[in-house]
């Protein structure tokens, strides 16, 4: 018979929760599962799923959902959950927060770090190369304009 491996609840994780989410709504998570159905990250993904994440988040199972390979990068960031919710517990808040305690902890995935940095350093996702550049210009394309990025970062709170 396969046997299962313990999991330890730690409530700790909640008080970094409640800090990086800035609020403790998600404390009243009673489990209904009304955010999954319209979630459009698990109708794609069997593994995903929001009420599960809430659940794992509340029981402090912190080496599950801060690591670049957790199923929360599968989040769109759409918001359909937070609507969804009868309990006002806005998943995807919970769910940016947790993005957010994996990129101090130095855990985000490799793409998301490079698009960070690209956003922050151009203005835009994906970087310009020259060649892209080259490409333009012999499709009669005007050159990609500069954006104002030292605004950006004073709304991300980086300068
Ligand atoms: S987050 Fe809201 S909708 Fe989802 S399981 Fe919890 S109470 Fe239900
Ligand atoms: S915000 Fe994320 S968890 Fe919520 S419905 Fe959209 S994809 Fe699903």
């Amino acid at each position: 018979m396969e046997t299962q491996a313990k999991r330890k609840i730690d409530f700790s994780f909640r008080d970094k929760l409640d800090s990086a989410v800035e609020g403790f709504r998600h404390n009243y998570c009673y489990q209904c599962g009304a955010c999954v159905a319209d979630c459009p990250a698990g109708n794609y993904s069997e593994s995903f799923n929001p009420r599960l994440i809430l659940l794992k988040a509340l029981l402090g199972f912190e080496d599950e959902l801060i690591s670049a390979d957790s199923e929360i990068w599968n989040c769109t960031n759409c918001y359909t959950c937070s609507e969804r919710c009868p309990q006002d517990v806005r998943p995807v808040d919970v769910i940016i927060a947790l993005k957010n305690l994996c990129v101090r902890a130095g855990k985000a995935p490799e793409l998301v770090v490079n698009v960070s940095d690209s956003v922050l350093q151009s203005g835009i996702t994906t970087r310009v190369t020259s060649l892209a550049e080259k490409r333009r210009q012999e499709l009669g394309l005007p050159p990609i304009k500069a954006y104002p990025v030292d605004e950006l970062i004073k709304i991300v709170g980086k300068g």
